[in-house]
């Protein structure tokens, strides 16, 4: 019974692998049929699919060549390998980006395949895999998915899907929201004891209050940081934001109050925008 199941998922696996080739998209088409093989490294129609998406001559031959070896007479694994022969004897490396050689009726019925398929215009037309109505030229360098300008995330050689560049990202940037809870958390409570503690300072020495608040602000939204640092060393656009809100939102607490007791608090205001400021451009 468990063999007979894992015939099954094979056939499955090629299926949708042979599915996704048809849409054009070879990533995922080669995972599957890559899984087919690994429940039965002889399955023929998966290594024929598996050839259907590589680039290269020479590893589609040697797929096809190994289906055949199982398969002699497999009637679609000798119709394309005489494609390829034909392309390797053209002197060609790789099959054209977007065209996977597996259609067997071009091979037998149609009289000059070739012509068709260099065609530039027709060969480059991939689509962003998050944009299918979006044609672009560019491929994820990690998992070869065609990607659109706006989906392109810039990497040290070449270019990467939103996908892999996250997963590529440093660690101090793939921010949880558990780390979000934390970081806000403490820095509410930060931001009202710091905002309580200017706010009696400022109060006191009165106008000059104001010139101090320019001066300290800033060393507040530095200590904000490192204390961050202590507990997660998080950092990027999430982060940035809130801690930027939950000081605001300690300190306008405590600037609240004042202004319930008639005083301004403009050395407070002054000092919070001073410390968020720093603080939030420190969390870049
Ligand atoms: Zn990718
Ligand atoms: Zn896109």
């Amino acid at each position: 019974m468990a063999e007979s199941t894992t015939v099954s998922d094979a056939l499955t696996l090629v299926q949708e692998g042979r599915a996704a080739l048809m849409a054009g998209d070879t990533y995922v088409a080669r995972q599957h049929f890559r899984q087919a093989l690994e429940i039965n490294p002889e399955h023929v129609d998966a290594l024929i699919g598996l050839a259907g998406t590589l680039r290269a001559y020479r590893e589609k031959r040697d797929h096809l060549l190994r289906a055949l070896s199982i398969e002699p007479s497999n009637a679609e694994a000798l119709a394309i390998l005489a494609q390829v022969d034909a392309r390797l004897a053209a002197g060609d490396v790789l099959a054209p980006v977007g065209v996977t050689v597996r259609e067997p009726e071009r091979a037998l019925w149609s009289p000059e395949p070739p012509a068709i398929e260099r065609a530039p215009a027709e060969v480059d037309t991939l689509y962003c895999y998050k944009h299918p109505s979006r044609e672009t030229g560019l491929r994820c360098t990690s998992c070869d998915r065609p990607i659109c300008a706006e989906c392109v995330r810039p990497a040290a050689v070449g270019q990467l899907c939103p996908e892999c560049a996250r997963s590529r990202r440093p660690v101090n940037y793939q921010v949880a929201a558990s780390d979000l809870i934390i970081s806000g958390a403490i820095t509410l409570v930060y931001g009202f004891l710091t905002s309580i503690a200017a706010g009696i300072v400022f109060g006191m020495i009165g106008f000059f209050g104001l010139l101090l608040a320019i001066f300290l602000g800033p060393t507040i939204g530095e200590l904000l940081v490192r204390l961050l640092e202590r507990v997660n060393r998080k950092r990027g656009r999430s982060v940035q934001i809130v801690v930027g809100l939950c000081y605001g939102l300690g300190a306008s607490m405590v600037v609240l109050v004042l202004l319930l007791m008639g005083s301004l608090g403009l050395g407070l205001i002054v000092f919070t925008i001073a410390a968020v400021t720093t603080a939030v451009t420190r969390l870049r």
